[in-house]
């Protein structure tokens, strides 16, 4: 049983912040049953060529979680930690985290375990074409709509959409979010997870009275979230004073130049080495002196071992999972704000939505206009959410879940469960 491994399961830590909300909502315990078993779980192989001829066998993923609101929406990660544990977590977040900003899409994630630094371009192209081959039954445009996580680019997106549409032999574009412009990506859409969280982020902030001249910012994770977070982060007049990468971490609390630090990391492939702050741990980092956290890289990065030396006064989570339900609490007791996940990275799955849409239409939008909708889309659900808390005096975290529970269950009564 997934569910029992407590301990050790990504899945047990989303399911306990889920039964905190289900309670306060006085969930059916029919309902309750149902909303804690994943749909659809699906693992293969994927055998592949190395170039240097040799046959090589790993293995792949996909969880579609739940179907009640559309078809199945979330990323497909390339990990070496990836497991079906933390894909079916993963994907049990995407289904709260499309219904806490309203769009008609249910949760799924898919993975491969590898390590996609080691591989060469030919090699991940013929790792993602089996794994996308292997999955044509089950995605489409109305079933399940991958898009890229962890370890996976447009340029993947791009060959995943090529072998579906070669596979049904027509032209798919919707099959797949996150794509390249030129073969119907979005525009915006690189941007809209990290746009999402400063957003987010910059709006509790106002309520908090921490102004965002001069407020200092630490990211954990320099990636597309971490990087693009903190970009426009400086864009409204913040300080980033703490970044990181898988090498390490970087703090300067006259704030890091981070175009400068985009710049290094893109041509050095990483940060190390950078040196435009001194070199700290990722723990000297997580508690390290700031106004706001913003873990952008995995799961379980705040713990019962740092939550208490955590110096942040609001938490925004552009990672998924990055707070164990432990560390949770003990921010709840310190008063330390978190926004969490399902609500603060939701900018990725709401401009994918639009993605979609614009496939569909065979119509793309302004930047502006994939931007001004995204936040009245983000704001307008976080408000939501900030007003649930309110009324039921609860976290952030335990509101977004009442919010987005109560919509998957009222689409799942009025349909009527098939059983
Ligand atoms: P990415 O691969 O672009 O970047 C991940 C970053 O984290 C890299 O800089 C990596 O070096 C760093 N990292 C890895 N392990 C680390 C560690 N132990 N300490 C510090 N840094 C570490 O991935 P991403 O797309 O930016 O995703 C980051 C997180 O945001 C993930 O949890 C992902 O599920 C979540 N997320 C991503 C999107 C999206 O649109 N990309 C949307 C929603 C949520």
């Amino acid at each position: 049983m997934l569910t029992a491994a407590r301990e050790v399961s990504v899945f047990g830590d989303a399911i306990e912040y889920f039964n905190t909300a289900a309670s306060l909502l006085d969930l059916d315990p029919g309902m309750r049953r149902l909303l804690t078993s994943p749909s659809r779980q699906i693992i293969f192989a994927i055998p592949f060529q190395r170039d240097n001829g040799e046959l090589e066998v790993y293995t792949g993923y996909r969880v579609q979680y739940n179907f009640a609101r559309g078809p199945a929406k979330g990323g497909i990660r390339f990990h070496p930690g990836v497991t079906l544990d933390e894909v079916t977590a993963l994907a049990f977040w995407m289904t709260w985290k499309c219904a806490v900003v309203d769009l008609p899409f249910g949760g799924g994630k898919g993975g491969v375990t590898c390590d996609p630094s080691k591989l060469s371009p030919g090699e991940l192209e013929r790792i993602t074409r089996r794994y996308a081959a292997e999955l044509v039954e089950v995605v489409g445009p109305d079933k399940d709509v991958p898009a890229p996580d962890v370890g996976t680019t447009p340029q993947i997106m791009a060959w995943f959409m090529d072998t579906y549409s070669m596979h049904v032999r027509q032209h798919v574009p919707a099959v797949v979010t996150g794509k390249p412009l030129e073969i119907g990506g979005s525009r915006g859409r690189v941007e809209a997870t990290g746009r999402g969280v400063s957003l987010v982020a910059l709006a509790q902030m106002e309520e908090m009275g921490i102004a965002p001249s001069g407020a200092s910012i630490v990211v954990q994770g320099f990636g597309n979230v971490g990087s693009i977070a903190a970009q426009m982060f400086v864009e409204r007049g913040c300080k980033i004073v703490g970044i990181s990468d898988v090498s390490g971490g970087y703090y300067n609390a006259n704030g890091i130049d981070v175009n400068g630090a985009i710049a290094y990391s893109q041509e050095h492939h990483s940060l190390d080495g950078y040196r435009g702050g001194d070199r700290v741990t990722n723990d000297a980092l997580l508690t390290a002196a700031c106004d706001v956290l913003v873990p952008a890289a995995l799961e379980k990065q705040l713990t019962i071992e740092n939550a208490a030396r955590v110096q942040a006064k609001l938490i925004v989570e552009g990672a998924n999972g990055p707070t164990t339900p432990e560390a949770d609490h003990i921010f709840d007791e310190r008063g330390i704000v978190v926004i969490p996940d399902i609500m603060a990275n939701a900018g990725g799955v709401t401009v994918s939505y639009f993605e979609w849409a614009q496939n569909r239409a065979g119509y793309s939008w302004r930047e502006s206009e994939v931007n001004e909708r995204l936040a009245d889309v983000l704001l307008e659900n976080f408000r939501r959410v900030r007003g649930a808390a309110a009324l039921r005096n609860v976290t952030l975290r335990t509101a977004a879940y009442m919010v987005a529970i109560q919509r998957v269950t009222q689409s799942m009564n009025t349909r009527g469960v098939y059983a």
